[in-house]
């Protein structure tokens, strides 16, 4: 089982174990060697003027980054994956290769923060226009495209709030006005929900989550259909952004135990938004595979899986309070760490800043507390948010 084309028709965690690297092509080592190297050499100034072998320069690829794009675009179903180095990087490289002057995105209202910034921030600037709609417009989206929409961009489920998006039926409105679809599947990674399959042509990862998965690495991936692929590699090219071979190489480490780690933090926070369903103080839980979330139909029909974070609401009538009685929440917590990212071995809670909504409000009843559980013992985590939760109550 150590050639890649052997394994693609095997269960996850097999191509998880084996993907991306032939120990044969490397004298048998089981790992891909880590290349570090800009320059590469050309046997004559022939092959040189030609370019015509399979490394020319650092910036384009290695073995390394081979490695992890290979096994990428087993995972994905893509034809071409690119590694860059941060996740924010996987979003902004393909909006630079897809869309130009003149041109309009539409970019869900409840996607990662940092992609609104770049959004407002720089393509506003470039004469590109952004509109943001309601996660759960479905087919409705119809009626936002416009002859220069070139992208659609989706995140499901959506940052801090997890809103479920209809993605085959936005996806085929969007290829019928000529548009291609992108989307942040970082929440779900490719064991739980494979975008290409569902009609999206650009499936984003932040790897610096589950597939690096120690809190260590920052790192992005791109992994683009055929239709996509030819923008996608041209911004890559363009702009220099490449991934780093160490930060490759761990990324790839990462992938072999990623399933095991996925299962792990996937029971453990279902078990914890399940109790926290009926604990006083918690208004809401916002996790996708809760019956009782909104999307929830949708993430049962189309996803295989559910990731280690989600939200819970804290129940605070009085709004003024909202922030006071999250800081008491959080400082309270003994375990839980307080920090950005997740998708590390270590549980994090962070209160989600949901300021920048335009269409997606955030929920009334009180503040949002993110939760990334780890793989720490739920009987050690539970303890830790009921001190926050009594916190919460006494502030
Ligand atoms: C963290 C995150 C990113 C950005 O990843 P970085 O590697 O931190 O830049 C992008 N999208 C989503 C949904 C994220 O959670």
């Amino acid at each position: 089982m150590s050639n890649t084309s052997n394994t693609s028709k095997a269960g996850i965690n097999t191509r998880l174990a084996h993907s991306g690297h032939d120990p044969r092509s490397f004298h048998g080592f089981v790992n891909p060697p880590v290349v570090h190297a800009s320059t590469v050499l050309f046997p004559d100034s022939a092959t040189m003027v030609s370019r015509n072998q399979k490394y020319t320069y650092g910036t384009y690829g290695t073995p390394t980054t081979d490695a992890l794009n290979a096994a990428m675009n087993e995972l994905e179903g893509s034809e071409g994956t690119i590694a860059v180095p941060s996740g924010l990087a996987a979003i902004t490289v393909p909006f630079l290769g897809v869309l130009s002057a003149g041109d309009h995105v539409l970019v869900v209202d409840s996607v990662y923060g940092p992609t609104r910034n770049f959004c407002t921030g720089m393509l506003a600037g470039f004469g590109i226009e952004t509109t943001y709609y309601d996660p759960s417009i479905g087919a409705g989206i119809e009626s936002l495209m416009r002859p220069n929409t070139k992208l659609v961009h989706t995140e499901a489920p959506g940052s801090n709030t997890f809103e479920m998006q209809d993605i085959p039926a936005i996806a085929e409105v969007a290829h019928a006005h000529g548009a291609l679809v992108s989307m942040d599947n970082t929440w779900a990674t490719p064991l739980y929900f494979k975008p290409l399959d569902h009609g999206v042509d650009i499936s984003i990862h932040a790897a610096t989550k589950y597939p690096a998965g120690h809190s260590d690495i920052l790192i992005g991936t791109v992994s683009a259909n055929k239709q996509a692929w030819p923008a996608v590699w041209k911004a890559f090219t363009m702009l220099g952004v490449c991934a780093s071979p160490d930060d490759s190489y761990m990324t790839l480490r990462g992938l072999r135990t990623m399933g095991v780690r996925l299962a792990r933090h996937q029971e453990s926070a279902l078990a914890i938004a399940r109790a926290l369903e009926d604990m006083q103080g918690v208004a809401r839980v916002l996790h996708p595979a809760l019956e009782s979330f909104p999307g929830h139909d949708l993430w049962k029909r189309d996803f295989c899986g559910s990731s280690g974070i989600f939200s819970i609401v804290l129940d605070v009538a009085d709004a003024s309070r909202h922030e006071a009685k999250a800081h008491a929440f959080l400082d309270a917590l003994e375990i839980f760490g307080l920090g950005y990212s997740w998708g590390g071995y270590e549980s994090l809670a962070v209160h989600a800043n949901l300021s920048d909504r335009t269409v997606a409000l955030p929920p009334r009843e009180g503040p949002v507390i993110r939760l990334q559980i780890g793989l720490e013992d739920v009987e050690d985590l539970m303890p830790d948010i009921e001190r926050g939760l009594a916190a919460a109550k006494s502030a």
